[in-house]
């Protein structure tokens, strides 16, 4: 009896020995599915964080690229010369690119593309709109900056129109559209500058008015639409035969006026001679019709005649009335009339 109760004993302790066994067995096993999820979670967040770093560092060059645009594109803008534009573009490019050097061309025919373009240099042609505006030409820029040489490229061809734009604008506003000399206003404030100049350089400079002879019979002959060819073939005409730095506007009407920087008398009646000649040899084409006309005009001289643009402007004019009364189709100088 006993020695069955040691052995139901016995037999209970391993039972129970073998189901606490199981117990942490399973609890082991437990324990290591949790350890193995652990370590795929810590896995999979570790795997997150690179991936969110790499996107952070993304998102930074290309936050420090449209930085660097919007910088340039800014930079850029404050200048309203091609030349000044496209050196601070350089000085960007070089900031943000590798490249051994980088030149605007502004105007280049397809032609001669391959003899101007040394052979180590590659092209970028700047267009805006389907505009061509001009070429880069540009050496040493490896394949890996190549993207962001275009993009910077491009918006200094942006920069460029907009700069090509405003010139546009700044010289319509100051061109007098039918006969494509200055408008009187802006002519007036040349004239202004002109003479501060010849004053502080202590130089010469004379001025004319020009008018046109019978123009009310070529209106009147032919019709206002070709007076107005007429008036356009005279600015024309007058630009041929002075120089870069002399300034032609109109005056009013059919009356034109030149102003010419360090010239005196004796030169002033050169030109104005020179245009009276070429007025009177050409045969203007307006229309169905061929018209020729003559000019007259009237010179005063600074400081000899008057020293403010009024006072020049008035003794050209009496020049101008004693040419009309002379016969038109001539030119007088205040300063012979009345030599100082
Ligand atoms: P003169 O030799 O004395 O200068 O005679 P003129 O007929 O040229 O002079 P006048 O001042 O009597 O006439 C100027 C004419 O110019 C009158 C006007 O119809 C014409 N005119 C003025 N402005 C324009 C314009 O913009 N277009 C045209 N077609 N004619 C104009
Ligand atoms: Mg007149
Ligand atoms: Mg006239």
């Amino acid at each position: 009896m006993f020695g069955v109760l040691i052995v139901l004993t016995l037999v209970f302790i391993g039972v129970v020995f073998y189901l606490v066994k199981i117990v942490v067995l399973q609890l082991e096993q437990r324990a290591d599915e949790d350890v193995l999820k652990s370590k795929q979670t810590f896995g999979s967040i570790i795997d997150q964080k690179d991936k969110a770093y790499a996107e952070k560092t993304r998102l930074e060059k290309e936050a420090a690229q449209i930085f660097t645009l919007y910088e340039m594109t800014k930079d850029i803008s404050r200048h309203f010369n091609e030349q000044e534009a496209f050196n601070l573009f350089r000085q960007k490019l070089k900031e943000n690119v590798v490249m051994e050097d980088c030149q605007l061309v502004a105007d280049l025919a397809d032609d001669a593309k391959e003899q101007i373009i040394p052979d180590d240099y590659s092209l970028f042609a700047l267009k805006s709109k389907e505009q061509k505006l001009g070429f880069l030409i540009y050496k040493g820029v490896p394949s890996k900056d190549k993207e962001k040489f275009t993009i910077l490229a491009h918006q200094f061809a942006l920069a460029l129109r907009r700069i090509r734009l405003y010139k546009d604008i700044e010289r319509l506003a100051v061109t007098d559209s039918p006969t494509d000399v200055y408008t009187r206003r802006y002519f007036l404030e040349r004239f202004e500058e002109e003479i501060k100049r010849a004053q502080v350089k202590k130089i010469k400079l004379s001025f004319f008015m020009l008018d046109i002879d019978h123009f009310k019979m070529v209106n009147d002959q032919y019709g206002h639409l070709t007076g107005d060819c007429v008036l356009k073939e005279i600015g024309v005409l007058i630009k041929e035969n002075i120089r870069e730095i002399d300034i032609a506007g109109r005056y009013g009407g059919e009356e034109f006026c030149v102003v010419l920087p360090e010239t005196d008398l004796e030169g002033a009646r050169l030109v104005a001679e020179r245009i009276r000649k070429a007025a009177e040899k050409r045969l203007i084409k307006a229309y169905d019709t061929s018209i020729r006309i003559t000019l007259s005009i009237g010179i005063s001289t600074y400081p000899s005649d008057g020293k403010l643009p009024e006072e020049l402007i008035d003794k050209a004019d009496w020049s101008l009335y004693r040419a009309k009364a002379q016969g038109r189709n001539c030119v007088v100088a205040f300063g012979l009339y009345h030599p100082s």
